[in-house]
């Protein structure tokens, strides 16, 4: 679906101007941020607003370690605004490309069963709503409205600023290993509470997992970074090249999938690594792929998870990607995938050339099971009604975004089947 129109706000001003001018042009209107959501939740039918000359810091309060960023900003653009004053993110997801307010509004997670994902980090925000007017909200100012505009969809306005609660900058300490998966599992509890960031990867067709396990450390801690020329090999060569040949490869023979990634498990090896936390939670992914994550409660991630090995054996699929599983602590957002609930996460990916539609619809039922919920920003094919039984706060969701936006000056198709449908 292509927009009708795509404008390049440079204020807040001139994003109240374009809302009031599409409104009453009789068009919706959508942000943007980096498009990197799998699911249509970024289509902008009418006029696409693109935040990408709304970046970079408006004010930083560094003794309460708060910093406020223009909604466009994106997540690798932080690190360096952070840095002059000592601070950090408190954790991030797997790739740092994404715009702060595209992250936080489809939950974007990273792991840690003590740490919420980038929206639980959010102290504060202002948006332009349906009206034009400016909506500023915060822990003293409309307090109330924090929980559903931190973690928005895009359905209640058009963020401008958004104010993120930082810490003091540290370091990681990193290990990456391929370990025995049976052996994994079995501790796996140990392993999630004993560690700052723990999670794992498997490789189907395998009986290996590969687990990454960071620890924080203050930053003055002795860094050992892996050299520009180690990391290279490892993300570009390997963790994209090599990836990349391999799943064209296997996309063209099946059968070769299983050998391969039997050889892609030895290949990814061990490492161990000291460097700055953004440095080390943000990867590089440049093998195209679809992806569907469903967030469980903490305990019904092994049933569900041997429930998925089991499917894979039995319905004889070859599968090229991993599977990954990550942790996080229970959040108050009305609408985050671990909402009042220690949450685990389990993440299945096709290659883009691969239909995924018959591997990821037997996941989903295997999840819905286990009472998932869908990331907001990855395939799913759950409606209003299905998503209603599974938050507790989707009405008073969707009675605010009745009063934010009662036209629906900020619906597409996304949205109409997941809070209207
Ligand atoms: C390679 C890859 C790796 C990923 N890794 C992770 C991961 O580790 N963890 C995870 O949880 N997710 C992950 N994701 C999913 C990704 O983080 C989310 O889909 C995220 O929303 C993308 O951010 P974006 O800036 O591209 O947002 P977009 O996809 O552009 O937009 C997402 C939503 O945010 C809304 N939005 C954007 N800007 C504004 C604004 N200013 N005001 C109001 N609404 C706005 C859009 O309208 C839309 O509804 C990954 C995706 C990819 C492609």
């Amino acid at each position: 679906m292509r927009p009708r129109r795509v404008e390049f706000p440079r204020t807040a001003e001139a994003v109240q101007r374009a809302v009031t001018a599409a409104a009453a042009g009789g068009l919706q209107i959508k942000a943007v941020g980096a498009g990197h959501s799998f699911t249509g939740i970024a289509v902008a039918p009418g006029v696409l607003l693109d935040l990408s000359d709304l970046t970079g810091m408006v004010a930083i309060d560094v003794e309460r370690r708060r910093v406020t960023l223009r909604a466009g900003t994106r997540l690798h653009q932080v690190p360096a605004i952070l840095a002059p004053y000592g601070l950090a993110m408190e954790n991030l997801g797997d790739i740092d490309r994404q715009s702060i307010s595209g992250a936080i509004s489809t939950g974007t997670h990273g792991t840690g069963a003590r740490f919420g994902g980038i929206a639980a980090q959010v102290v504060g925000a202002t948006l332009v709503t349906a009206s034009g007017e400016l909506l500023t909200v915060s822990e003293t100012e409309n307090a109330e409205l924090l929980p559903a505009v931190a973690l928005g969809l895009g359905a209640l306005g058009i963020l401008v600023e958004v104010t993120v609660q930082c810490v003091p900058a540290f370091v990681l300490h990193a290990v990456e290993q391929s370990e025995s998966l049976d052996a994994v599992l079995a501790r796996l509890d140990e392993r999630v509470d004993g560690a700052d960031h723990f999670e794992f990867y498997w490789f189907p067709h395998t009986d290996r997992a590969m687990t990454k396990t960071n620890t924080r450390l203050p930053e003055s801690a002795p860094r050992h970074p892996l050299s520009p020329v180690g990391r290279w090999v490892d993300d570009t060569l390997v963790g994209s090249g090599l990836h990349q040949i391999a799943c064209s490869v296997a996309k063209t023979i099946p059968p070769t999938i299983p050998p391969i990634n039997r050889l892609s498990v030895k290949m990814w090896g061990n490492r161990e690594f000291t460097d700055l936390s953004s440095r080390v939670f943000a990867t590089t992914r440049s093998v195209r792929f679809r992806e569907m994550e469903y967030a469980l409660p903490a305990e019904n991630v092994i049933p569900a998870f041997d429930e998925l090995r089991a499917l894979i054996d039995r319905r004889r699929w070859r599968i090229s990607f991993p599977v990954e599983v990550r942790f996080a602590a229970a959040d108050d957002r009305w609408l985050s995938t671990a909402h009042g609930r220690a949450s685990g996460y389990i993440a299945v990916h096709r290659y883009w050339r691969e239909d995924p539609t018959e591997y990821f619809a037997a996941v989903e039922e295997i999840m819905l099971e286990h009472d998932g919920r869908p990331h907001w920003g990855k395939m799913h094919t759950l409606d209003a009604a299905a998503l209603r039984e599974r938050y507790p706060r989707f009405d008073d969701f969707t009675a605010l975004r009745d009063r934010l936006d009662p036209e629906r000056l900020f619906q597409n198709p996304y949205l109409a089947r997941v809070l209207d449908g």
